[in-house]
């Protein structure tokens, strides 16, 4: 056991011995796999954990978790307090790897109070909107706090069900391994994979093209013609990272948008709106919330951005597409500073052309296209599971078409995703805990993670063997779990607008909820 092993560590192996022999705990574990995380000790194997016929580099434990990024580390850190037993596997060698990656200029665009994880406040004195930097490092704590211990370098290649578990293969430095459990939480992300779109005569242009993954700032195009491609907010901020480094910078607009500035008045994040009028019917919330951005934001259309016909809450709805929160570049679009095209028609050497036909050269093309969750890549059966854009068609919640199976962080709501992240990892580890529970139990099990598990004094876990054996259908409101946080945002003076990633409350303002559960453009 690692990462979170709990109580239920020692129950659950118990547990396994007596029911189910053909599954093995350390049989040929290295003995790394046995570490008392925290502690620095090695934990041999005991005898009667071990069964000699059993699979060889197969560790089973109640939970797996994969991937360490925010919805891991999340769903990680309350199965932890809740002393639930499992693993966390990631195919990076740290926690949070996709901000690491990031373009090195990224803020957060949604409000630091707002995104959040459980029980995890921001530390005093960071910026309301914090730097990518600064993003890792409350990562890095939430983790550190919570003595999480990801099995770093194993990638999942392959999810499945078998019996009444289901089993990770996971490949990397430690050599190919087998990872089982009754539960699973898969937190991969909805940014796995980068989409890239294809143009006719893209394969011989003269300048590069990169996907926004692979972009790290603008240094390197000083002097240089750039395009970016996509009018999500990782576009238009990189619009103004490649304009601050001294690039003539362009931007592809290809559909209708919605522009709203990322604080209104300058001072309210426009996140609140979201969360404020979330719960109204999304033709209502339009005609509310749009005057006021119109107002704010004015006509575009003379400078290339034209809006949608759909309101944004309708069309977030219909095509995942969230507004644009502007953080300076449609001020630099306004000034002529910043050239806006329309969608891109054909590469043409060192010029594209574009569907109005003007064409232009660049150097670089960097490409805001979005990504792909891809989960295809490695989960079993997936096509039942997700919808027409390939994100699970159930999240937040046990999937009613996988028993034992839980998505968390497949959405890019109005209210944000990290808020959102919060909201599901909070219901899927009680939802996991719930099932879980037994009777209350004293034991002085060493857990891998070095912990003593809360479970002891309050009611202890047990692994849950078979989720079906549960039949619970996951709480619908986190606030169930009556956990109160370990700090509140207000603590910092600052009082958080709302807080549902603590509170548990299933918010009303949570337009996300009643929507199609499609991922968008970041
Ligand atoms: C550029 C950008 C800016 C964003 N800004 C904001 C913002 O301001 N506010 C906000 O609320 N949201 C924002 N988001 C959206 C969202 O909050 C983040 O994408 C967030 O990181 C999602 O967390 P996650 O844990 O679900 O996924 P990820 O952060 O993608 O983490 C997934 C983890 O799973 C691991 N993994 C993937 N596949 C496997 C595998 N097969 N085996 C093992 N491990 C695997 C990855 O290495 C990664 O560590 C932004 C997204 C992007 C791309």
């Amino acid at each position: 056991m690692h990462a979170g092993a709990g109580i239920g560590s020692s129950i659950g192996t118990r547990r396994f011995l007596a029911r189910d022999a053909h599954r093995v705990v350390g049989a040929h574990a290295q003995p790394e796999r046995r570490q008392s995380a925290g502690r620095g000790r090695l934990r041999l194997p005991l005898a009667r954990e071990v069964d000699h016929s059993l699979r060889v580099n197969e560790t089973a434990t109640d939970v797996l978790v994969i991937g360490a990024g925010p919805s891991g580390l999340a769903v990680g850190g309350r199965l932890k307090q809740a002393g639930v037993a499992f693993e966390l596997l990631e195919r990076a060698p740290k926690v949070a790897s996709r901000w690491r990656d990031h373009y090195e200029r990224l803020h957060l665009h949604t409000f630091r109070d707002l995104s959040r994880l459980p029980d995890h406040p921001w530390p005093l004195g960071v910026a309301a909107y914090p730097s990518r930097d600064q993003v890792v490092a409350y990562f890095e704590e939430h983790a550190r706090k919570n003595t999480l211990r990801p099995r770093f370098e194993r990638e999942v290649t392959s999810l499945r069900r078998e019996g009444a578990r289901w089993v990770a293969t996971t490949r990397g430095p430690h050599g190919d391994e087998r990872w089982s459990a009754p539960r699973v939480v898969v937190a991969t992300g909805y940014n796995r994979v980068p989409n890239r779109p294809r143009w006719p005569g893209d394969e011989g242009f003269a300048g590069r093209v990169m996907h926004a993954a692979e972009y790290r700032n603008g240094r390197e195009w000083l002097g240089k013609r750039a395009l970016v491609v996509g009018s999500g907010n990782s576009g238009a901020e990189i619009v103004l990272d490649l304009f601050e480094h001294g690039a003539t910078t362009a931007m592809c607009v290809r559909h209708p948008t919605h522009v709203s500035p990322r604080d209104l008045f300058g001072v309210i994040p426009t996140q609140v709106l979201g969360l404020g009028l979330g719960w109204l019917p999304p033709k209502l919330f339009d005609r509310l919330a749009l005057p006021m951005t119109k107002r704010l934001v004015g006509d575009l259309s003379a400078y290339g951005i034209t809006r949608p016909e759909r309101g944004p809450m309708e069309l977030l709805q219909a095509t995942g597409r969230v507004p644009l929160l502007d953080i300076g570049t449609v001020e630099l679009i306004r000034q002529g500073r910043v050239t806006v095209y329309p969608g891109i028609e054909r590469f043409d050497g060192a010029e594209l052309v574009f569907v109005d036909g003007r064409r232009a050269a660049f150097d670089v093309v960097v490409l805001a296209t979005g990504y792909h969750a891809a989960l295809e890549g490695f989960l079993d059966g997936v096509e039942r599971l997700v919808d027409g854009k390939g994100h699970p068609t159930a999240f937040g919640e046990e999937h009613p078409d996988a028993p034992g199976l839980y998505f968390v962080g497949y959405r890019n709501p109005p209210t944000g995703a990290i808020h959102d992240i919060a909201k599901e990892a909070v219901r899927v580890a009680k939802s996991i805990a719930d099932a879980a529970t037994t009777p209350a139990t004293t034991t002085t099990a060493t857990t891998s993670s070095g912990t003593t598990p809360n479970a002891t004094t309050s009611g202890a876990k047990r692994s849950a063997a078979d989720p079906a054996d549960s039949g619970k259908k996951p709480a619908a409101d986190p606030a169930d779990s009556g956990k109160k946080p370990a700090a509140d945002p207000a603590d910092s003076g600052k009082k958080s607008a709302a807080d549902p990633a603590d509170s548990g409350k299933k918010s009303a303002a949570d337009p996300a909820d009643s929507g199609k559960k499609k991922g968008a453009r970041t």
